[in-house]
């Protein structure tokens, strides 16, 4: 047996792992079932990232990994292959120099931000209205609060002069901007009529 398995397992192993073969299928055969103990499971099901057709990169507001997403399983709930969190949470991520280039510039799904400060009197009266927004536009597009006293390098990027000013990205490119406070309803209409269908 030993010897069985020591000249044999390599090429099987390869070839049977890649027809996805499972160890069950050779748990009665001598040499092979103590092949099968000994490797790794085969790579788990990974088929929705795998599916390249109308799959979208969608980065998870927890990690900011990438995870390839289905279109149509956006709106049921997908979850992030590296940590579980919940790929949308119906509610604005906190953005910072370090997440913001990977949501404005590596997402498939638009990136609303609003540039905001703690001291900002609007801002606080804004902020419900951006929650709000983000449960009914999410996941047509990501909403995201970008501290402009904490990253101010961010907002210099951008040219912020007043705050709150709300700028839509969509793939790195700003397509949309306005300043001043807004209602929850007045966004969702901005936002939906600055992206096309
Ligand atoms: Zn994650």
């Amino acid at each position: 047996m030993q010897e069985s398995r020591n000249a044999g397992c390599f090429p099987a192993q390869i070839k049977l792992a890649f027809q996805g073969w499972h160890e069950s299928a050779f748990s009665k055969s001598s040499g092979l079932r103590l092949i099968f103990e000994f490797r790794d499971p085969i790579p788990a099901v990974r088929g929705d990232q795998m599916t390249n057709s109308g799959a979208m990169i969608v980065i998870c507001p927890s990690c900011s990994t990438a995870n390839r997403v289905p279109k149509d399983k956006l709106l049921a709930g997908g979850k992030c292959g590296r940590c579980g969190s919940l790929l949308f949470l119906k509610q604005p991520l906190v953005l910072t120099a370090a997440n913001f280039g990977a949501h404005a510039t590596k997402s498939d799904i638009p990136l609303l931000v609003d540039f905001w400060a703690t001291w900002c009197g609007p801002c606080q009266q804004m902020a419900p209205a951006f929650t709000a927004a983000a449960g009914q536009l999410e996941p047509r597009v990501r909403l995201g609060m970008l501290d402009t006293e904490a990253d101010q390098a961010v907002a210099a990027r951008y040219g912020i002069r007043s705050i709150p000013t709300l700028i839509l990205f969509s793939k790195g490119r700003e397509v949309a901007r306005q300043s001043g406070a807004m209602s929850a309803t007045a966004i969702v209409t901005w936002v939906r009529q600055a992206l096309p269908a």
